[in-house]
């Protein structure tokens, strides 16, 4: 991130074993050696303690990612990770069923305070056709509804919130924090926007089952040379989808270019939580200057990007495979980080963060 430095995090040992973090067996061995000690730690403390952690980086910065395999890994029952996103979603789902819309609207008249008469805002929210602005009164309320629902548990929220600015934004962290008895936490992350901008052009997307997959970072078992293109195509491992062809989403080959402005926003937020005063902070990142990889990561650790040829002898795909270079925000050559050594920095973290240590 421009101006704002995250510190590099640590997650080389001495003789590792290599292992295929694409794998979970492989994967859970990997963190057992890693962060075994601080799982352990978290696994007590969860079984009478909870916490909650706000999720701060730009749009597809992995953010989900991240939760979902601190949840597989540290305790599948009693941490949580829900998106405010999802959360809208589910709403719009409430309203379409009667007797859940009936629930909801109690819920709302006991609960809501705002300047926007309740009346309205279901009105709004029932005709979303438009995408209007929901008000920041009502996000906050419906996440506490979300936060009691998940009473005994720990709980990600994964929280950028497209529709606040910045003065209503500051307002949500300070009604939400210390809402429940428990730590409050800010997880920021930081992702070189060119990670963002060839993660988007290269994704493919399976036309039948929807699954996203991409050329460049993360191919499929079958690629397929196409002879009259000259090109390769990802077949999607669904065995129900029978062979079909990945394809592109119209508008993808742009990258970040249409995101552009929602990126800054993104990137002002975070910049306003990181100075927010008492509230402990972790912060990640997903990139390693590269001369500082040998010292800092394993080998493993460190994302791959495929590229293909034609071997037309023995009319085989060729796939070449190497670390995945780019250049960060302040344009030093970086590497990408996998997701696991992430989440290993995320673990450590938010031990230290709940003095666990
Ligand atoms: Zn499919």
């Amino acid at each position: 991130m421009r101006d704002l430095e995250f510190p590099l995090f640590k997650t080389k040992i001495e003789n590792s074993p290599k292992f295929d973090l694409t794998d979970v067996k492989d994967r859970q061995k990997y963190f057992e050696l890693k962060v075994g000690e601080e799982i352990k730690k978290l696994r007590e403390y969860l079984k009478e303690n909870t916490f909650i952690v706000y999720l701060l980086g730009k749009k597809n910065s992995g953010k989900g990612t991240y939760a979902k395999m601190f949840k597989e890994i540290v305790d599948k029952d009693r941490v949580e990770h829900f998106s405010i996103g999802d959360m809208i979603r589910e709403v719009d789902k409430e309203l379409k069923d009667g007797e859940k819309k009936k629930e909801l609207i109690n819920f709302l008249e006991k609960n809501y305070r705002g300047f926007i008469p309740l009346k309205d805002i279901i009105d709004s929210l029932e005709d979303r056709s438009t995408s209007k602005l929901l008000p920041s009164e009502l996000i906050l309320v419906l996440a506490k509804r979300e936060i009691a629902k998940k009473e005994r548990k720990a709980i990600f929220i994964d929280g950028f919130l497209r529709e606040l600015d910045q003065v209503s934004y500051s307002l949500f962290f300070r009604d939400l924090i210390d809402y429940r008895q428990d730590p409050d936490i800010f997880v920021l992350i930081d992702v070189p926007e060119a990670v963002i901008d060839e993660r988007i052009k290269n994704r493919v997307v399976c036309p039948l089952c929807q699954t996203s997959r991409s050329l460049k970072l993360l191919p499929t078992k079958k690629v397929e040379y196409d002879q009259k293109e000259k090109r390769v195509h990802l077949i999607c491992d669904n065995s129900e989808c029978k062979g079909a062809r990945m394809v592109a989403k119209e508008g993808d080959e742009l990258g970040i270019e249409l995101i552009k402005e929602r990126l800054k926003t993104d990137e002002n937020l975070i910049k306003q939580a990181f100075s927010l005063y008492g509230i402990p902070k972790v912060l990640l990142r997903n990139s390693m200057p590269k001369d500082k990889t040998k010292e800092f990561v394993d080998d493993y650790e460190i994302t791959p990007e495929y590229s293909y040829g034609w071997d037309g002898k023995n009319r085989k795909v060729k796939i070449i495979e190497k670390p995945w270079q780019i250049l960060d925000d302040n344009k030093v050559t970086c590497y990408s980080l996998m997701p696991p050594p992430v989440v290993v920095s995320l673990i450590k973290q938010i031990v230290e963060a709940l003095n666990l240590t």
